[in-house]
């Protein structure tokens, strides 16, 4: 069962196969037994989790059961839930219980599926590997001396390790499309505005966006049908109809035209994943497609682009986290303003800090049209870089990240190579693409080191969802990458 598709498993439960308590029985066993090797939870609820999953098995009774109704689903921390203890990996919300869900909690809700637990992730989703977390970082399941991704790592690693149906997560630079590539999983990230950000705790609200992580494409679809819809609670959720992301799934990818952008296979990136990238290549033009060089010359500004706005947008957001009405605040304080600064020191963590400090220096009287309008301007040529490469091919694809999942502690001390770690996935964020990432191989095994797994990045155009879909699926069609599973937890 912990091997088989939604689709399985939803038809499992409609023919009383198992019940929707006793699959998440199952799940919560096996995060009871494995989860103290890889961190991937941070809070579990057997009683709460229960509770919805016999709702669900009613719900089944009663012929009401849609997609994913009983299907147990982890949730990354970031996301409020009503009842749930939401902590955004953070020291300062470690005792918050929300008092409302987010839209997308609200929307797996409404599907009856069950919330099995809230998954680990680094500190206000600021990191790539996970070990911002004030819970500890997670652990690879390939290697667990090495970092799952981040920030949404504890999704990732709980989707390979069985530890879920499948999982969300949150993507304001490449936390869905990183993680998955570095656990092997699939993730998608869609366009930005698809998925309502309501009572998701804002990191960068011009960036981040919600979106699924499963272990293939067909799973991937079924989850974005559900967590993608307009909600007027978001300013920038849009309003348009309702689609069916699995509709083109079985498609033949005769004639589609993949875009290569030459940038993303130069310098920096390691030679184990440029040759599983090749590979899942040429299986493409052996499933139909045709390959065209593109070039998007602003890319390689992603990196510095981001780090000017990003941080300028989180300074803002994190300002609301003052210790007054929920969240940390110092025991001891000699007045208001001591109250403050003792409750944020010790709330936020070394990470978190740094990016409020370069947030409020870029935005500061002086220094806002040298950074931060400049920044500006550049994300809008990065953005015209896509169209320009969109009429020249249908789909863009390219490695998701330039190496496998490096070494816990081993980029820790060196933040500017820890950025790095995202320069194939910012560009799509600061564009407002939808993107992708599926298993496509194994890099070079070494020194007793096992080989750890590639992530093929696949980048659609404005709303090509239901595309990248069917490209995706073709492809875990024709290989069974997405079906590997780590061994010997
Ligand atoms: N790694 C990037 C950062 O640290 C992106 C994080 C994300 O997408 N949430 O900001």
């Amino acid at each position: 069962m912990i091997n088989a598709s939604l689709k399985q498993i939803s038809a499992h439960l409609a023919a009383k196969k198992i019940s929707s308590v006793e699959l998440t029985q199952l799940y919560l066993d096996r995060i009871a037994a494995f989860n103290s090797r890889l961190n991937a939870y941070i809070t579990v609820n057997p009683e709460m989790s229960l509770a919805q999953a016999r709702e669900a098995d009613f719900r089944i009774a009663a012929g009401k059961a849609e997609a994913l109704t009983g299907i147990p689903i982890a949730q990354k921390d970031i996301f409020c839930a009503k009842g749930w203890r939401t902590t955004c990996g953070s020291k300062m919300l470690e005792n918050f219980i929300s008092p409302y869900d987010a839209h997308v909690i609200g929307q797996f809700n409404n599907a009856g599926a069950v919330n099995l637990g809230k998954t680990n992730m680094d500190e206000f989703a600021m990191g790539s590997s996970n070990e911002t977390s004030y819970f500890g970082a997670v652990k690879n399941p390939w290697d667990r001396n090495a970092v799952p991704g981040g920030s949404s790592g504890g999704s990732a690693c709980a989707v390979a390790t069985r530890l879920c149906a499948a999982a969300t997560g949150t993507d304001t630079g490449g936390s869905i499309r990183q993680p998955a590539a570095l656990c092997g999983i699939s993730g998608l990230k869609p366009t930005y505005g698809v998925c309502s950000r309501y009572g998701m705790i804002a990191f960068a609200s011009s960036l981040d966006q919600a979106g699924p992580m499963a272990h293939s494409a067909e799973d991937l679809a079924l989850l974005l049908n559900v967590m993608a819809g307009f909600d007027e609670r978001d300013s920038t959720s849009l309003q348009r109809e309702k689609e069916d992301y699995a509709r083109d799934l079985t498609k033949p990818l005769n004639g589609l035209r993949i875009g290569l952008p030459k940038e993303f296979f130069a310098e920096g990136l390691s030679n184990d994943v440029a040759q599983a990238v090749e590979a899942a290549i040429a299986e493409y033009k052996k499933l139909g497609a045709s390959v065209v060089e593109i070039s998007l010359p602003n890319s390689r500004l992603s990196v510095p682009v981001y780090y000017v706005l990003a941080p300028a947008e989180a300074s803002s957001n994190l300002s609301r986290f003052d210790g007054v009405r929920y969240g940390h605040r110092a025991p001891d304080y000699t007045d208001l303003a001591d109250m403050y600064e003792k409750s944020r020191a010790q709330g936020f963590g070394a990470e978190v800090k740094r990016r409020i400090m370069i947030g409020t220096y870029v935005l500061s009287h002086g220094y806002y049209d040298a950074y931060y309008l400049q920044a500006q301007k550049i994300r809008r040529l990065i953005a015209q870089d896509f169209t320009e490469a969109f009429r020249q091919c249908d789909i863009i694809m390219g490695p998701t990240s330039p190496s496998t999942a490096f070494k816990l502690g081993e980029k820790g001390d060196d933040p500017v190579q820890m950025y790095l770690s995202d320069i194939y996935t910012i560009a799509v964020n600061l564009a407002g693409l939808p993107g992708m990432s599926i298993p496509c191989g194994f890099g070079a095994a070494n020194n007793g080191n096992p080989g750890m797994p590639v992530g093929l990045q696949i980048i659609g155009n404005y709303f090509d969802e239901a595309r990248m879909l069917n490209a995706a699926h073709q492809y875990q069609l024709a290989t069974d990458w997405h079906n590997r599973v780590p061994q010997g937890l």
